[in-house]
């Protein structure tokens, strides 16, 4: 996979060479011994070092590879900037509902004739939770809403303070209940399938439609405002986090970004990136999945199995995969640069881990 390590190796080895040519008997020796490090850095005769590269090698650096200067983040990708003295920005999506964000992360709180419900409270901005609510109102929190169980979405729930129904799928409080996590105090009220939470004159209807990021996450919907939140699917203008943002289950993920558009909603909350998110936004990711799918298993039908291994390796199972599933991700990685290199956010970022997941999801799923 390492493309560099043959030009480091010419480098180092030049004037050690040179040290070696007038030698003594025992300086031979030394040089002999010097001069094989040297080559040794070279990788090419040391086995587990890197190798020549593969044929038709992408541009983006692979996993593992430092890039020297990242592709440019497009202009429809950024966000609303965020005032550095608060270190949040504070965003109405309807009546009565707001988003918060530190422009890496999103929360949502929505008010009415009685008090507060917060959907999410993520660490790196919680302790400003009730500071950005008492912009709004000096009502108390009576209700926190957990997407799912991940510490980086509800790690700061402790910070509300107060004693709030917390409300959850089933799924999240057994997966919470096993962290035993002091940070992430266990649902009050839990459901199955779905939950209709009526407070005041208010709505959000929850609903569960199985493992896709993972076991409990839901889909929160606010009908008046038409806002949906479904947090670690959608990445509005940006790659997906790597490996399809660590979806447990691909098929389910693929089926559950799809759904996404059976809600009747204007505006999503997708718990990441600097800005909410359209159905144009979901629509796109769509289109990149669909690709991303088109891609790897175009890419797995066209490659052959130790083409290009040492001899020496073809009795090594684990050694032929590596370098097959190497080459597939390599062709996946060159089908799609074109097209969405210059439409997603963070492309280059994680290419590589969203090709090396969707070639294993097609092969075993
Ligand atoms: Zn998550």
């Amino acid at each position: 996979m390492k493309t560099l390590d043959s030009r480091v190796g010419e480098h180092a080895r030049g004037p050690l060479a040179r040290g070696c040519v007038v030698g003594l008997t025992l300086w031979s020796v030394l040089c002999v011994a010097t001069v094989g490090a040297a080559r040794a850095q070279s990788g090419a005769a040391v086995p587990g070092a890197a190798g020549a590269p593969y044929p038709g090698m992408p541009s983006i650096a692979p996993i593992g590879v430092r890039i020297g200067k990242y592709l440019d983040v497009p202009e429809a990708s950024k966000g609303p900037a965020i005032d550095p003295a608060k270190g949040y920005r504070t965003q109405k999506l309807g009546d009565g509902l707001y988003m918060i964000t530190d422009n890496a992360y999103q929360s949502m709180f929505m008010v009415y004739e009685g008090g507060v419900v917060v959907v999410d409270a993520p660490p790196s901005f919680a302790k400003n939770i009730r500071a950005a609510i008492d912009e709004v109102t000096d009502k108390p929190i009576t209700h926190v809403i957990y997407s799912h169980s991940h510490i980086d979405h509800i790690g700061g729930t402790r910070l509300l303070g107060g004693h709030p129904v917390i409300i959850a799928q089933e799924e999240t409080k057994r997966l919470l209940a096993r962290a035993g996590d002091p940070n992430r105090p266990l649902p009050t009220m839990t459901f199955k399938d779905r939950y209709t939470l009526k407070v005041g004159s208010q709505v959000l209807d929850l609903s569960y439609f199985g493992v896709a990021h993972e076991p409990g996450n839901i889909f929160i919907y606010a009908p008046a405002q038409k806002t949906l939140m479904v947090v670690d699917m959608v990445f509005p203008g940006w790659m997906p986090w790597r490996r399809l943002a660590l979806a447990e289950d691909l098929a389910g993920y693929y089926e559950q970004v799809e759904r996404v558009l059976q809600f009747p909603f204007q505006t999503l909350v997708a718990g990441h990136v600097a800005r909410v998110g359209t159905r144009e936004d979901v629509q796109q990711q769509l289109a990149f999945m669909k690709d991303l799918k088109a891609a790897a298993g175009d890419a797995l039908r066209n490659t052959k199995p130790g083409e290009g291994l040492d001899a020496a390796d073809r009795g090594n199972p684990w050694a032929v995969f590596d370098n097959y599933i190497d080459r597939v991700a390599c062709d996946c990685v060159n089908q799609l640069t074109p097209k969405w290199s210059p439409r997603l956010a963070g492309f280059d970022v994680f290419i590589w881990d969203q090709c090396y997941s969707m070639e294993q999801s097609l092969r075993i799923d």
